[in-house]
């Protein structure tokens, strides 16, 4: 195939490729049978071949690699297949993954014949690293379009040379600050940082074959920017100046010593990755870019692989993945959604609905109220103005797209509305009974309720069939959970609606069944309860979130955090109301009422237990009121049992769940407890970490006997005792 003058490389199940006039070869990339684009054995073993064929043609003279999919330039290595390998111990297929990707690359850029890509959509991870290893990038201006490496977020290192060619590419600090972060840099940004050498407005063609593909201005701009490469031989990349001071070896160590300091900072030694992608980045400025590859990176990454922690990592990214996939497809998805409430949760998920493209009225019962949240809403979009990932047109058509307004009739246009309004049952109820005299007939009806059930929101609703529940975390841009809860009378519509509407913001849309507290409030909630409790026999409200934040409580947000700071950031008032209405699961949810109370002063805020990082003193005051009033010692307590008394009743609530089939399988628990409440994920989730590092029986026994001692919320439910679960 392969004489040099065959003007086709042939036929591949991964790739399609067509020879141009002047001897270009575009090849488009188009994984069979998956929705996005992967590097694995197989896509890889044919670009491979590609790339010979590239090199030994007479007649190709360049190439331009673009992507088959829409959105989706390519989302680096196979997860599920890398996944596998962990299950089954057996790493010698990605060892020869690696390797063959480091000598592919290597000789893709010391090719002759100039290499462009043209991305459109995510390039990701060895979908960046394959863009990198080509002589130039032309990025698409589209909203989808992004590049990152964010296989830190995976318990591994860019390792198809990434940790190489990006402090090349951009500068020491540009690039450790996006290997250790895995954050995503829009295409403004890419240019701005010399990630890309164009930047072009294209819109992508929906039927992506070649032939349509080849015209979309910014394929056309790629091939364009080929020919021009093809002219004269093509260059070696010389690294610019910048770049190059950062790599003087002292500048480098001491940028590298910063980065570990920050790395550090933000998720303390939990997490081995990043460390290591600093050291495959510091080590591998010395060497060139494929002997550091395989001789830094590449051990590296094998044992990061190997770890435990990468393992729990890609579980739980490929658990969210499944959680997406699951939801059923919707006939016509909604565009017009109204949403009621402009206050700290309807505002924000306005403001996300807008970015997403939906049309929405935000109504709320005063003008007051609305022009506050319009301006939450707005400080929200000039921030990515700001971070130049979107244009100041884009920020006036977001704005544009939310109608405020105070009157129940404007949302007759939607065919979703979001309830957000205050959290009291009858307000509920009768913005219930307002939106079905007022929306569609067919309108579907979302609460965002964290404390009813929604069989109490819904017991006098016409249509019952039409109420669901989209359970939105706060902050809503950052928390990707949506608990979407489904009633017995909840019609499949409304579910596969409201699932829609939410992966199509971007978040995972996790199905529960209708409960008390739904799956993520019913367990945190024996969480807050305990530790308020230990805050009343005494217990300083720093050794409490201390041992917390030690176990990596919300360490992969960057900003470790105890209960009683959660507390703090979600607001007495509400957290008082969760526990409050959770006093229907029984015994097991002990509030103290009375030390809450000397929380809530009437007439001022309520206070926090910390104020400016320190205790609050007046919480310390309000605790030490409760104490004279409600004397009471619990003795010394070691953290270990502090610990237990903090974690143990959340593995017997998550148990009584299933139970409950609230949701079905332990894995549906560990994803909600991770991405809802920040359990720390390198532990794979609550469940999976009692079952990896407890013995069978060993949470019950503890319960049983902290039971005699603490008191009957203790005791642990049967299925836990029986270790059936
Ligand atoms: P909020 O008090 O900030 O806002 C509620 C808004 O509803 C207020 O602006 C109020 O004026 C408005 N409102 C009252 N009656 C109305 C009516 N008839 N029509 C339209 N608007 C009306 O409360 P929030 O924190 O945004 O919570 C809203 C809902 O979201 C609650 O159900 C709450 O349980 C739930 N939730 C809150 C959080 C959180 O962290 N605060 C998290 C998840 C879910």
């Amino acid at each position: 195939m392969s004489n040099g003058l065959v003007s086709s490389p042939g036929e591949f199940k991964h790739f399609k490729t067509t020879v141009l006039d002047e001897g270009i070869l575009l090849a488009s990339f188009d994984y069979f049978g998956k929705p996005v684009n992967v590097l694995n054995v197989e896509s890889m073993s044919e670009w491979q071949e590609i790339v010979r064929y590239v090199e030994q043609s007479v007649v190709i003279k360049g190439v331009v690699l673009v992507s088959g999919k829409e959105g989706n330039f390519c989302a680096g290595t196979d997860l599920e297949q890398m996944h596998d390998a962990q299950l089954q111990r057996s790493f010698q297929e990605m060892e020869q993954l690696v390797i063959t990707a480091h000598k592919l690359f290597d000789e893709m850029e010391r090719s002759p014949k100039p290499f462009v890509a043209a991305v459109e959509g995510a390039c990701l991870g060895g979908g960046l690293e394959l863009a990198m290893a080509c002589h130039v990038r032309m990025a698409s201006t589209h909203p989808r379009t992004s590049f990152a490496l964010p296989e830190v977020k995976l318990g591994i290192l860019p390792g198809f040379g990434g940790t190489q060619r990006l402090p090349r590419l951009i500068g020491l600090p540009a690039a450790l600050d996006m290997i250790t972060t895995g954050r995503a840099v829009y295409p403004r940004q890419a240019f701005r940082m010399g990630l890309v050498e164009g930047m072009v407005t294209s819109i992508p063609s929906t039927v992506r074959t070649l032939e349509r593909i080849q015209k979309e201005t910014l394929v056309e701009a790629a091939i364009a920017q080929a020919r021009v490469l093809c002219s004269a031989p093509v260059e070696r990349p010389t690294l610019r100046a910048s770049v190059r001071f950062f790599s003087a070896p002292v500048i480098r160590t001491l940028i590298c010593r910063y980065a570990r300091h920050q790395v550090v900072k933000r998720v303390r030694h939990f997490y081995p990755a990043p460390l290591c992608a600093i050291d495959a980045v510091g080590r591998g400025m010395a060497l060139g870019v494929l002997e550091g590859s395989l001789t830094v990176e590449k051990p590296l990454l094998l044992d990061l692989i190997a770890s435990p922690i990468s393992s729990h990592l890609v579980g739980l990214f490929l658990a969210g993945e499944k959680v997406k996939r699951n939801i059923a497809t919707v006939p016509t998805a909604a565009v017009h959604v109204g949403v009621l409430g402009a206050g700290l949760m309807g505002s924000q998920i306005a403001g996300q609905l807008t970015e997403k493209g939906y049309e929405v009225v935000l109504r709320d019962v005063a003008s007051d109220i609305l022009a506050k949240a319009m301006g939450r809403i707005h400080k929200a979009q000039i921030a990515q103005v700001r971070k130049r990932i979107i244009l100041p047109s884009d920020l006036r058509y977001r704005m544009m797209r939310v109608a405020p307004t105070t009157h129940i009739k404007d949302v007759s246009l939607a065919s979703l509305v979001i309830e957000a309004v205050s959290e009291k049952l009858d307000v509920k109820r009768a913005v219930l009974a307002e939106f079905e005299s007022e929306a569609r007939p067919d309108a579907i009806f979302a609460t965002n309720t964290s404390s009813y059930t929604l069989a109490d929101i819904a017991a006098s609703a016409v249509h019952p069939e039409r109420c669901v529940g989209l359970h939105f975390f706060n902050p809503v841009a950052k928390m990707q959970l949506v608990e979407v809860v489904c009633a017995p009378f909840t019609s499949d519509r409304a579910l596969a609606q409201a699932c829609n509407l939410a992966k199509r913001l971007g978040k995972f849309p996790l199905v529960v069944h209708d409960g008390p507290g739904f799956l993520v409030n019913r367990i945190l909630s024996r969480y807050l309860a305990e530790a308020v409790i230990m805050v009343a026999e005494g217990i300083s409200i720093r050794r409490i979130d201390a041992v917390a934040k030690n176990f990596g409580m919300a360490a992969d947000s960057g900003h470790p955090m105890g209960p009683l700071e959660l507390l703090d950031l979600v607001g007495l008032p509400v957290a008082l109301h969760v526990l409050t209405s959770l006093a229907v699961l029984g015994s097991r949810i002990e509030s103290r009422d009375a030390l809450l109370r000397n929380f809530l002063p009437e007439g001022k805020p309520p206070l926090t237990f910390w104020s400016s990082e320190k205790e609050n003193p007046q919480a310390l005051d309000a605790v030490a009121n409760y104490r004279r009033a409600n004397p009471s010692e619990a003795g010394p307590i070691s953290d270990d049992i502090l610990h237990q008394r903090l974690f143990f009743p959340m593995v017997d609530e998550a148990v009584r769940c299933l139970h409950d089939k609230i949701v079905e399988h332990p894995w549906q628990v560990d994803f909600a407890l991770t991405y809802g409440i920040g359990f720390p994920a390198f532990r794979g989730g609550l469940l999976t970490w009692s079952r990896e590092t407890m013995t069978k029986g060993h949470v019950a026994r503890e319960l049983e006997s902290m039971a005699i001692k603490y008191g009957k919320r203790f005791e642990p439910c049967p299925a836990l005792s029986n270790g059936g679960w």
